[in-house]
């Protein structure tokens, strides 16, 4: 099935008689009929649904869905898309080991991999993703597991030149995780240049319309577990009675290892409930995602040319220096959200999006309402203006989210909310 199709009928296949929408499995428990059975799925050694921190039939349809867009072996759905990431870094790295990001990245992200997983031992080397081989080659030690990017950074909008890292990775005998939250399978499905691993915050596109917080994590089933790095998966793991990953799962190694030990323990999993939102949400993500570029593409195009605007940060748009990764590795639109600075600096950006009427100012992105947010006013109020830009965010800097309302309407608020700032 193309991606359009999958979006609809992935993951879920009723038989005669059954329920055509994805059912709601609202049940914490499964019951069985001999301990036998119910000892078999402690070991891992048989499928099946017992405990709902685990494994939910709704969770799972899900998870099969997305495995299917991004073309993976196996999916798992998170409580958010911090979980995602705190997940799959504990699943590959443990105290003692070392990983590779770009600094290129969602500030939660940040704040996770250099504050809270430093805090656990797990140390990091950001690296500038414009830097040369040779330059990204320096961060890598004996003891690094994984390095990760983003397709479309958030809030950056920098475009990963994903087959390069994931050159880079493997050079070094590790996976390639990439964050593609902006771009989601619509607009770009990492592991055809090389990713290992995707993960997402479903809680911005896939969801859609800014009501089920989620994340989900996808295994490409490529990466070889036993080239020598990672003992924990080659090894027999005490805690499933000497379960060797990688002999028992093969292809799905990591992801079962993800589920069995970090779900298990850390009780990240997606609810039946928010599973169901996040099904609903993607049915429409192909049309929805077509609209949001076709949308930011004119308002990036405006913005450019409005005299109160210094500049516009869109890879879309032939001016950006990511313009050529953007065509690609997002040919179809570079999704729906632009950052834009105010020549007025930071007064003109409060002023800007105090005047808007329909735009609302929300602390979220990429959903069908087109919002903004004005760090230096909100998220970063904090800093001077010089600390602003050392954080590579200017005082004027607005970060839109174009949504799905008619064009001419998002047109005319901004041009109105400019003409007063
Ligand atoms: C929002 C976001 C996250 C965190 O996701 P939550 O669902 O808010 O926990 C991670 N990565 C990116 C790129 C994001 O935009």
């Amino acid at each position: 099935m193309k991606i359009e199709s999958q979006c609809i009928h992935g993951g879920y296949t009723p038989s005669n008689g059954e329920p055509s929408a994805l059912p709601i499995y609202q049940s914490t428990t499964f019951r069985y009929t001999s301990t036998d059975e119910v000892a078999k799925l402690f070991d891992l050694e048989a499928a099946g649904f017992f405990y709902s921190r685990l494994a939910n039939p709704t969770v799972d349809a899900v998870e099969r869905k997305i495995a299917a867009l991004e073309g993976g072996v196996a999916a798992l759905a998170t409580s958010s898309g911090q979980a995602a990431v705190f997940t799959t870094v504990v699943t590959i790295a443990k105290a003692g080991d070392h990983i590779v990001a770009s600094s290129s990245i969602y500030g939660g992200t940040f704040n996770l991999l250099g504050t809270s997983l430093k805090r656990l031992g797990i140390d990091i080397t950001f690296v500038n993703q414009k830097d040369s081989d040779e330059e990204l080659d320096k961060a890598f030690r004996p003891n690094t597991k994984l390095v990760l990017g983003e397709t479309l950074a958030n809030p950056a909008l920098t475009v990963l030149d994903i087959e390069r890292f994931a050159k880079l990775a493997h050079r070094h005998n590790v996976p390639l995780v990439v964050d593609n939250t902006f771009a989601t399978p619509f607009l770009c499905r990492p592991f055809e240049y090389g990713a290992d691993i995707v993960v997402h915050s479903t809680t911005k596109y896939m969801d859609g319309h800014a009501i089920q917080l989620g994340g989900v994590i996808v295994d490409s089933g490529n990466f070889d577990w036993t080239c020598g790095n990672f003992p924990e998966f080659t090894e027999p793991d005490e805690s499933y009675h000497g379960t060797i990953y990688t002999k028992a799962f093969g292809r799905q190694a990591f992801i079962v290892k993800a589920r069995a030990q970090v779900i298990r323990d850390f009780g990240c999993l997606q609810t039946a409930q928010g599973a169901f939102y996040l099904d609903l949400g993607l049915q429409s993500l192909p049309v929805r995602m077509a609209a949001h570029c076709r949308n930011a593409e004119q308002v990036a195009a405006f913005l450019e040319g409005h005299e109160k605007v210094a500049h516009v940060l869109y890879p879309g748009l032939p001016s950006s220096p990511d313009h050529a990764l953007a065509q690609k590795y997002l040919p179809r639109g570079t999704a729906g959200v632009i950052s834009f600075t105010l020549k007025g600096g930071r007064d003109a950006g409060a002023r800007f999006i105090d005047a808007l009427k329909m735009i609302m100012l929300e602390v979220h992105v990429a959903d069908i309402r087109t919002c903004v947010l004005h760090p230096a006013s909100s998220t970063h109020r904090q800093l001077s203006d010089s600390q602003l830009v050392e954080c590579g965010i200017e005082p004027g800097m607005v970060r839109l989210s174009v949504g799905l309302e008619n064009v001419q309407d998002i047109l005319d608020d901004l041009a109105q909310a400019l003409d007063r700032a």
